[in-house]
């Protein structure tokens, strides 16, 4: 069993090696934690964006799709909070020089203590059997106790001393804990700043008339925005809610861990606006759905877990992340938020337009109240793609690489393979290609022994290699091999369409949300 280190490094170099994601700019050394997708990984994001926007567009009634610009006024950013409050707490060590999130060095301290607790768990799980009861176990076990507690109470100390934006207290925390510097090792730090994470730029040619501008921070803004727009020509009806996808910007002081912290990165948000008082039910309700969504792509239950915020944003009155197992451990992939009323009713200050919604249902107007949805999708490339990537042993002792991806996400869907390079064989195959590829992505490969050109897609994730031989011509029969499950079954040509289209439609596996 490798590390999760070697894993990590495995999924970083597969992903270049097999053209899934390039470092941007490669050629002049590349540029920090910026990356290009390359042609099976655009087909990748591809996929996963098409099927969070059919789960939450084209499966719900009342949700409606946008397509807002990075550039906004710049405004919506003072009337959003992020020019005055879109901080992170920011320490260097000094002997290392390196630049560290002082929340994520207390955050890291803490999940060390919830590692302790889990090893002592699971210790005592098999020691005991059928018979553990891990609650029991949990609330009476004196070690277990003094782990969670401490972590318990290093991240409400910390969740205060941001609260009250209390940054010397954060550095105190840092000391008291006795934290290292991760490179160095060194506990010389210098006092914790905030750094605002929004990049500037200017629009317009000349120096005098240029506007300062930044490039969006998030995408819901151009939502709240365009909530009035949408709410009439749509004729919306509360509840109801709109969603998008697209590019966001943050000048992130550590971008590490490859794709899973970028500087230009892809959200997938949908906001959802309800009448006041009814926001905590309509927070459970999406929490529930959209792990439902996530649980659909069958990459385990076990891999996901939820953290109920103790520090909200400024604001939320309830929020919530569905975390991932990634191969570096449990990290945020998506976030639930209950934001009140705060966006709408500080652009309507703002901009002096009314944002409100009249409620014939209570004859009355109100600004609603809105619960998003907000995942990352880059970082649902790296929960799919890490997961997906497997070292299998075979029965002959070989060992084979292969992509095990979601086939409703897979880049290529099937490979057309002719047995050899003659015979009238490469004709038909094409002939295949060309009739399948008006529904699915499929591609033709005819060089090499067949078993190499099986390995190259088992490495993309194709789910289906079809291969023709010398019995196509006799009887009109290709051999279909499954990427999981290696088992060649002979069929005939005519039914290929419907064999691929059970196994990759969006439908069938939506039908699982
Ligand atoms: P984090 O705490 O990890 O910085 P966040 O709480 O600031 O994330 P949100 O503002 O809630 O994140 O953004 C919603 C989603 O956008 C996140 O759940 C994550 O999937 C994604 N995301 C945020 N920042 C980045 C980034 N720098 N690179 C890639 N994805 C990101």
């Amino acid at each position: 069993m490798k590390n999760k280190d070697d894993i990590f490094k495995k999924v970083i170099s597969h992903a270049k090696e097999y053209g899934f994601i390039f470092q941007s700019s490669e050629i002049y050394d590349g540029l920090s934690a910026v990356y290009d997708y390359a042609q099976y990984g655009a087909e990748l994001k591809n996929n996963i964006r098409s099927y969070w926007w059919k789960a939450m567009v084209q499966m719900n009634e009342n949700i409606v799709g946008i397509d807002a610009a990075i550039f906004m006024h710049p405004t919506t950013w003072k009337a959003s909070g992020h020019v005055d409050a879109f901080n992170d707490p920011l320490i260097d060590n000094k002997d290392s020089k390196k630049r560290y999130r002082a929340d994520v060095l207390i955050e890291d301290y803490a999940e060390k203590l919830n590692q302790k607790a889990e090893k002592e768990i699971a210790k005592a799980a098999k020691r005991f059997g059928d018979s553990f009861d891990r609650e029991q176990f949990v609330s009476t076990h004196p070690r277990v106790i003094k782990y969670l507690a401490e972590k318990e109470d290093v991240l409400k100390r910390m969740a205060l001393a941001l609260d009250n934006e209390n940054l010397a207290d954060v550095k105190a925390l840092i000391e008291e804990l006795g934290i290292a510097c991760p490179v160095s090792g060194s506990k010389n730090w210098t006092d914790v700043k905030q750094f605002n994470l929004m990049f500037g730029t200017k629009l317009g040619a000349s120096a005098d008339s240029a506007m300062d501008l930044y490039l969006r921070p998030e995408t819901a803004q151009g939502i709240f925005v365009n909530f009035s727009n949408v709410q009439k020509t749509g004729r919306m009806k509360i509840p109801f809610g709109i969603a998008q996808t697209g590019k966001a910007f943050r000048n992130e002081i550590v971008a590490r861990q490859f794709i899973f912290r970028m500087r230009e990165f892809e959200q997938m948000e949908m906001q959802f606006f309800v009448r006041p008082g009814e926001e905590i039910k309509w927070y459970d309700h999406w929490k529930e759905k959209r792990l439902n969504w996530h649980l659909s792509l069958g990459l385990g239950k076990e891999k996901y877990r939820f953290h109920d915020h103790e520090k909200l944003a400024h604001y939320a009155n309830a929020a919530a992340d569905i975390e991932f197992d990634f191969p570096f451990g449990f990290k945020e992939l998506e976030g639930i938020h209950s934001r009140t009323d705060f966006d709408l009713k500080a652009h309507e200050e703002h901009s002096g337009k009314k944002l409100q919604y009249f409620d014939h249902e209570v004859n009355k107007s109100y600004v609603p109240y809105v619960v998003e949805t907000s995942i990352g999708l880059d970082r649902m490339f790296l929960a799919v793609f890490s997961t997906a990537l497997q070292d299998e042993k075979l029965e002959d002792g070989s060992e084979r690489v292969v992509l095990k991806l979601p086939s409703v996400l897979a880049p290529v869907k099937a490979s057309v393979l002719p047995l050899v390079k003659k015979d009238g064989l490469p004709e038909i195959a094409r002939e295949i290609l060309d009739s399948l590829k008006y529904d699915f992505n499929v591609n033709y490969d005819e060089k090499d022994a067949i078993g190499r050109r099986y390995r190259r897609q088992d490495a993309i994730g194709t789910p289906f290699c079809i291969t023709v031989d010398h019995e196509t011509k006799e009887d009109g029969t290709v051999t279909i091999r499954h990427r999981d499950s290696m088992e060649q079954k002979r069929v005939k040509i005519s039914d290929l369409r419907s064999i691929i289209h059970e196994e990759v439609s969006v439908g069938n596996w939506l039908k699982n949300v």
